[in-house]
């Protein structure tokens, strides 16, 4: 049997009606791990240590600065730069010779590994992220546990096979993990299943999508919305996963 903490929150989310049912769920994990981050997390060493080291990305970075707690992100941040800067310095001695080298070929040679390794280096600082790694390392279970559940329980495979499908990002998820979680007939069967509903799902969106572009020629001004009111932001969401919509006019 499956972990029921993993197991619950699919289900649950499951009956709610959504565009993706991962997607909300990984919204919920994103909240939790950006608070855990500048709350219990501060004084987890392990935690601190994987953050110093990884750092955050760019979307991270701008929800952690959103947040109300800047002392915390200070602390974070400071140490993360310190290791960055640490990381940096192993460069120091190549770069510092580089500048005395007198030319020709030696010049040449030391100026591209210089630039190789520096660049290399800058993509290692830039590259991790300490709250993207918990969230994939959790909707790996999460999708883990619903394929699971849709070979094993009844009353779920229901639910999945009523629901609107997952967004693309979600749709790979899922795919990538068949393998791992499901026998090869059981994975025959999930895979038929989910690219069927997913070509239904996607129809169903352009059909909206396009209703809505239609909207727009005043010939068009009194034909009934019907679902296609939202179709821009959903047609988004199942493209290409959920995304903060805060920008929206209101
Ligand atoms: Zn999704
Ligand atoms: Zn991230």
């Amino acid at each position: 049997m499956k972990e029921q903490i993993y197991t619950i929150p699919v289900n649950e989310v499951y009956d709610t009606d959504c565009e993706c049912p991962l997607c909300e769920l990984e919204k919920k994990l994103e909240k939790e791990t950006l608070d855990y981050a500048l709350g219990a997390a501060m004084m987890e060493p392990e935690f601190r240590m994987e953050s110093n080291e990884k750092g955050f990305c760019n979307h991270h970075c701008s929800m952690l600065f959103g947040m109300s707690n800047k002392l915390a992100l200070s602390l974070v941040l400071d140490t993360h730069l310190e290791e960055i800067r640490k990381k940096l310095d192993t460069l120091k001695k190549s770069a510092s010779a580089l500048k005395n080298q007198k030319g020709g070929l030696f010049k040449k040679t030391g100026l591209a590994d210089f630039s190789k390794a520096l660049s290399e280096k800058l993509d290692g600082i830039s590259d991790g992220c300490v709250v993207c790694d918990k969230i994939n390392h959790t909707m790996e279970r999460y999708a883990d546990v619903l394929l699971y559940m849709w070979a094993n329980d009844e009353k779920f495979k229901e639910k999945f096979n009523k629901s609107k499908g997952v967004c693309l990002k979600h749709m790979k998820l899922l795919v990538d993990t068949v393998p791992k979680s499901l026998k090869d007939s059981q994975a025959a069967q999930f895979l038929a299943c989910l690219f069927e509903k997913q070509e239904t799902e996607l129809s169903r969106i352009q059909q909206d999508i396009h209703k809505f572009t239609l909207k727009f020629d005043y010939r068009n001004k009194d034909m009934e919305w019907g679902t296609a009111q939202d179709a821009p932001i959903r047609t988004i969401d199942k493209i290409s996963g959920f995304i903060n919509n805060d920008y929206e006019e209101k």
